[in-house]
């Protein structure tokens, strides 16, 4: 199995666009492909592979809750959090369940036992099948501070699959982190301007930190200038597409489809990606 994260150093790149794309084509290739979205705050891949949904489930963490009757206000609980999860004021202690790590420590500190962990919803999984390509998401409820574990969950529910294309959130956050962790590849999907430059020398540094495989996908190739290609160069990072600047591309976005089904210029542009998957799954 070939595990590929898509990943990006901000939003707005065009990440999903490749991801769902490259789902798509691989499929049609023939391979067996499971597209996974842990972009869990906003994801969109389903919105372009409109998938048949079969099975979705609720996710739990835990958080501290405390029994008013045992509490004696002495307030370690509030010094060990980190996160001000916990926090003990005068006469009452408030938990922030939204702001919990779920590290265990209010509950070791609290000598009067007065602290038990309850799981509470924090996002929904969801599972089924866009064609011949595996679907999985993760949704965030709305508020919910914490990603990272529901995206572990995602991640966890990928199905059996000879390439499986895991759609990351944008950034270099610990969710992002969780996204590309056991990747035999991360694509890097930028735009060739001086900000898409800075977010992606960002991204480098993180996948890098990893000791993860990278390479670049450049985006609206020919509508910036050529910093992005020289400091590839110089890093010997390998460019492995570039996507033209193309309206028909924006269009087919903008209207939920999946470019690679109308542009053929963008189905083009994929080809040698695609290839690279074959070969390297090959070796
Ligand atoms: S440590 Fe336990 S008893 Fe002390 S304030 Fe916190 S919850 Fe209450
Ligand atoms: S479990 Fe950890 S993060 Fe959560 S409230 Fe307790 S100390 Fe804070």
């Amino acid at each position: 199995m070939m595990k590929i994260t898509v990943a990006s150093g901000k939003g707005g790149t065009g990440k999903t666009t490749i991801a769902t794309n490259l789902a798509y084509l691989a499929a049609q290739n023939g391979r067996k492909v499971a597209y996974i979205d842990c972009d869990v705050e906003e994801p969109n891949g389903h919105l372009f592979l409109k998938p048949l949904i079969a099975s979705s489930k609720l996710i739990g963490r835990l958080h501290p809750r405390v029994d008013e009757d045992r509490c004696t206000h002495c307030g370690p609980c509030g010094e060990i959090c980190q996160y001000s999860a916990i926090v003990c004021v005068g006469e009452k202690v408030l938990v922030h369940p939204e702001l919990c790590h779920a590290c265990g420590g209010c509950v070791l500190v609290c000598q009067p036992g007065a602290i038990t962990e309850v799981l509470r919803d924090c996002g929904t999984l969801e599972a089924g099948n866009a064609g011949e390509v595996r679907f999985v998401h993760g949704v965030l409820n709305i508020g919910e501070a914490m990603s990272t574990p529901l995206v572990q969950q995602v991640k966890a529910a990928a199905p059996e699959a000879d390439l499986v294309i895991i759609d990351s959130p944008p950034g270099t956050s610990c969710p992002v982190i969780e996204s590309v962790r056991g990747a035999d590849l991360v694509l890097l999907v930028t735009e060739p301007t001086p900000f898409g430059l800075h977010d992606l020398t960002l991204a480098v540094g993180m996948v890098r930190a990893l000791k993860l495989s990278l390479g670049v996908v450049v985006n609206r190739a020919g509508s910036g200038d050529n910093r992005t290609r020289e400091y590839c160069q110089r890093e010997g990072i390998e460019i492995l597409s570039e996507i033209p600047d193309d309206r028909h591309i924006a269009e087919a976005y903008s209207r939920g489809l999946l470019a690679a089904e109308t542009v053929p210029a963008f189905r083009t542009a994929l080809e040698p990606l695609l290839a690279r998957f074959s070969e390297d799954d090959a070796s």
